[in-house]
């Protein structure tokens, strides 16, 4: 069992007497360790640079580059590896010098090697273990880097890893470089509406979001270094590390499914031919609106209008003139009104209008013109085209559907009055434009 731990060792053993020196390397090669022996300091460091033993044995005094100099080098460049002086009568001395290098361990010349040994396996214990931690840090490292989702661990504000995948999206090529062009990972976020982060130290939240696990934390993001960059859409995750100060961060790259997600529900809310809002996104908008009136008191208009004797166009040109016909309607109609004003297809032939900040008057004057405009207007293939308008303003006793109602019987009385005309809802009375 004892053997078995020696042939992982590597020892290098830096002694200027051939007898001892070749004494200990048959000892401890019988156990089927690797060896390296130097003559001397100086010889010692470059078989250490070279070969980077687990434990380092060596005599004090010793020509050309004594044993604690050789030592005191070692420490810096790897102060984790464990280094045995064989000492000597005369050198206690040396003792003070050898505790300031940081040595590990003593043993009286004449070396016993049984108790060499003894001491070598103690030590490679921990050299041991060390060795296995960090094999398995390097595959977690790897398994980590092979993940295309974008990982980080984070101290504060200060990011101690952050996998290959993450630094490339970053534009970053390596942790060094990410923290001198970066600083804080937050740097990276775009701030939205409705960001959780948005105004909010990354200190801050990150506790919050590792606590609470329920919630998907969406978060949007771009490299910092191009402004032109794309953004991307994440869902983080937060885990707290057991015992430390130090969260991971685990980003799922959305993009493709939350640009999905807005393209069906734009499609949900729209016409498909005339590509302006259907009935649905109509009734969603109105009432928005008649909220907005209720509390500061605004007015709001609405213009319902109807294609006259539309049948007949389809009947006399074909249904996809008629199709055309509506296209073309819509285009005349988003002409005539304001940004802020709310264009729907209420039906097949009919359409909405609903004016923000528009008195009945404003709104009947808007209808006259858009009546105008399209009975004026050469379509092809048809060439003539004309539609009816009601049109009503919101009243305080007003409901949504009273509201409608209003501009449809407005609508129902320009049909009865010949077509080709916009009626304004007042009271029990009709306003008519022609
Ligand atoms: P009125 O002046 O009374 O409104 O007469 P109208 O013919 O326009 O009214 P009616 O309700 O009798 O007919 C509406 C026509 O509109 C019938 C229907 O086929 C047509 N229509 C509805 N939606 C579409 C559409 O998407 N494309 C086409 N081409 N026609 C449509
Ligand atoms: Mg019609
Ligand atoms: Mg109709």
């Amino acid at each position: 069992m004892q053997e078995d731990r020696f042939s992982n060792i590597t020892i290098l053993y830096v002694e200027d007497e051939p007898a001892i020196r070749e004494g200990l390397q048959r000892f401890f090669q019988r156990r089927s360790g690797t060896i390296y022996l130097g003559a001397n300091g100086q010889e010692g460091l470059e078989l250490f640079e070279k070969h980077k033993p687990d434990i380092v044995v060596t005599d004090i005094r010793m020509p050309v580059m004594d044993g604690l100099a050789m030592s005191r080098r070692i420490k810096e460049i790897s102060p984790s590896t464990p280094v045995v002086i064989t000492t000597g009568h005369n050198d206690e001395e040396f003792l003070l010098k050898a505790i300031d290098v940081g040595v590990d361990k003593y043993i009286k010349k004449p070396v016993d090697f049984r108790e060499l040994m003894k001491v070598i396996l103690h030590l490679s214990s921990a050299v041991h273990y060390k060795k296995q931690l960090e094999e398995q840090n390097k595959f977690f490292r790897e398994l980590m880097d092979l993940n295309p989702n974008f990982l980080a661990t984070i101290e504060g504000t200060q990011c101690t890893y952050i996998n290959d995948s993450f630094l490339s999206f970053l534009k970053c090529t390596g942790l060094e470089d990410f923290s001198l062009r970066y600083g804080s990972l937050d740097k990276a976020f775009v701030d939205k509406d409705d960001s959780f982060y948005a105004g909010k130290k990354i200190t801050d939240w990150i506790a919050t979001a590792a606590d609470d696990r329920q919630t998907s934390r969406i978060v949007v993001m771009r490299p910092d270094t191009s402004v032109d960059d794309d953004e991307s859409t994440f869902i983080l995750t937060v885990r707290h590390v057991p015992g430390k100060n130090e969260y991971l961060l685990s980003f799922a790259d959305v993009t493709h499914l939350e640009m999905e997600k807005q393209l069906y529900m734009i499609l949900s809310l729209q016409d498909p031919l005339t590509k302006v809002y259907n009935r649905k996104k109509f009734f969603d908008e109105i009432e928005k609106e008649v909220e907005r009136v209720n509390r500061y008191g605004q007015k709001l208009s609405l213009i319902m209008m109807d294609a006259d004797y539309f049948k007949n166009i389809n009947d006399i040109f074909g249904h996809s003139v008629g199709d055309k016909v509506l296209i073309q309607l819509t285009e005349l109609i988003r002409k005539g009104i304001r940004k802020t004003d709310i264009l729907a297809r209420y039906g097949g032939e009919e359409f909405a209008v609903l004016m923000p900040g528009t008195d009945a008057e404003g709104a009947f004057e808007i209808a006259d013109r858009l009546r105008n405009s399209i009975a004026s207007y050469e379509f092809p293939i048809c060439k003539e085209v004309t539609c009816s308008f009601g049109v009503a303003e919101f009243a305080e006793t007003d409901t949504i559907d009273s509201f409608v109602q209003k501009a449809d019987i407005a609508l129902y009385e320009a049909k009865s009055k010949g077509r080709n005309n916009a009626q304004m809802f007042e009271g029990g009375s009709f306003r008519c434009s022609m």
